[in-house]
């Protein structure tokens, strides 16, 4: 089966919006491609003493509403389409959460559980030596996302403060605390996509302290999903999965224990008292809720119509497909889409730039409260839009995303 390129499908959601909204072709057609585009080589020497070249990207879509700020992915099989449908998403969902800031987002394309940590140092101080000049509080701030870390991070904030001479710790985001990060970044995308889920279930009447979740993986934000989920709601998780497979047990999972398996072995796979599941499977539970909290593309036309959840709470960044949506939306499947679900993370990390500025640190209870109520915003705005004008969540919410970022270019005079 031929491969679905992420960025085809983050046009033709825009393509879509711009029907509903009756944008000019000019406007339209600014907003289908990147403002910028970096490729960057990256030669390094491992630790065997050989070179080893890795190829890298940055894309800053579009900065009307501010600079770009978005994640940079390690991954084997990243490719520069995946990175800037990334880009366009996290334009609508900084202008969704009616942050000042634009989106990019940036990857190389290596296998970070095969590279040793000098060896990762070494590349994530290159790609900044590479693209410093394009970067900055100003320009554009990248954060962590797939596989890349706080630590990595703090590596490429040191790389880019070296190379200006002075501190930079505003220019990246999702850094540890005590080196310029926020208090509550680390579940930030979790906890951000609980309160639009809590939304959800207030508006569908589901009771959450009886709900059943199934979570596809079980790093950042699946294994937060997990753990807040029972924490606050007392909800309970009954599957999880990462890349090697997936663990089911229907009386609830203690999400720490599975944690503390999945960092002594790999994996969740084989986790004490429960049952095998793949990946596939875990998708067509019959749950309250669904969290896809990997890759893209995993909710298709192939397997749509056998799901059986009440919510897909998008975690992840592009994990349905168009046909698949439409398909959603007609089987009355409750969709919280990814740039509005999983914005927490950019949330904090704006709030983190906010604090770097002014050197001055919130508590953690402040970042919960001024989390909880960005989030809930964007959620009603998007259920209320959707409503109005009887589209899908995810159509309302780049309705609401879309006639931002086109306004600002408007009053910029770009288009
Ligand atoms: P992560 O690297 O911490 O974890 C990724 C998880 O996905 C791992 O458990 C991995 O085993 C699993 N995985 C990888 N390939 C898989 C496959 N083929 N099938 C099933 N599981 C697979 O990454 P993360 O930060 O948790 O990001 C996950 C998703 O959430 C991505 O789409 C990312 O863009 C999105 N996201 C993350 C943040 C954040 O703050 N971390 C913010 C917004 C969006």
């Amino acid at each position: 089966m031929a491969k679905i390129n992420p960025f085809e499908v983050a046009q033709r959601q825009l393509d879509e919006c711009a029907k509903i909204l009756k944008l000019d072709p000019g406007t339209h057609q600014v907003l289908r491609n990147p403002k910028r585009e970096i490729h960057v080589t990256l030669p390094i020497k491992m630790d065997d003493g050989k070179v080893k070249v890795f190829k890298g990207f940055r894309v800053q879509y579009n900065d009307a509403r501010g600079p770009a700020k978005g994640g940079i992915r390690f991954h084997p099989e990243e490719t520069i389409d995946t990175v800037r449908a990334l880009s366009a998403w996290m334009t609508w969902k900084c202008s969704l959460l009616d942050l000042p800031l634009g989106g990019g987002k940036g990857g190389i394309i290596c296998n970070p559980k095969e590279m040793s940590p000098t060896e990762l140092e070494k590349l994530s101080r290159a790609y900044i030596d590479q693209v410093w000049q394009l970067i900055g509080p100003e320009q554009d701030i990248p954060a962590p996302d797939v596989y890349t870390n706080p630590q990595i991070m703090v590596w490429m904030m040191d790389e880019y403060s070296k190379l200006m001479g002075k501190a930079q710790f505003g220019t990246i985001t999702g850094k540890p605390l005590g080196l310029g990060g926020s208090a509550g970044r680390g579940d930030a995308t979790a906890r951000g996509g609980w309160y639009t889920i809590r939304e959800a279930c207030k508006f569908l009447g589901i009771n959450l302290s009886k709900a059943t979740i199934a979570i596809q993986g079980y790093g950042n934000a699946g294994y937060f999903a997990a753990l807040l989920a029972k924490k606050f709601f007392g909800a309970k998780v009954i599957a999880v999965s990462d890349s090697k497979g997936g663990i089911i047990n229907k009386d609830g999972l203690d999400p720490d224990k599975v944690n503390q398996h999945k960092t002594k072995t790999g994996s969740v796979i084989n986790f004490p008292g429960t049952s095998p599941i793949s990946n596939e499977q875990l998708l067509e539970l019959k749950v309250d809720i669904l969290c896809p909290a990997a890759l893209e593309n995993v909710i298709t036309d192939k397997n749509v119509k056998n799901l059986k959840t009440k919510i897909v709470a998008e975690l992840a960044n592009g994990p349905t497909t168009p046909e698949a949506d439409d398909i959603l939306y007609k089987n009355g499947i409750h969709v919280i889409p990814d740039f509005l679900c999983n914005a927490g993370g950019v949330t904090v990390s704006y709030f983190e730039m906010v604090q770097n500025f002014y050197m001055y640190y919130w508590e953690e209870d402040e970042v919960y409260k001024q989390l909880d109520r960005k989030m809930t915003h964007a959620y009603q705005a998007v259920l209320k839009t959707s409503q109005d004008y009887k589209i899908n969540m995810r159509k309302a919410a780049y309705v609401i995303a879309v006639k931002r970022v086109a306004d600002a270019m408007k009053a910029r005079g770009w288009v």
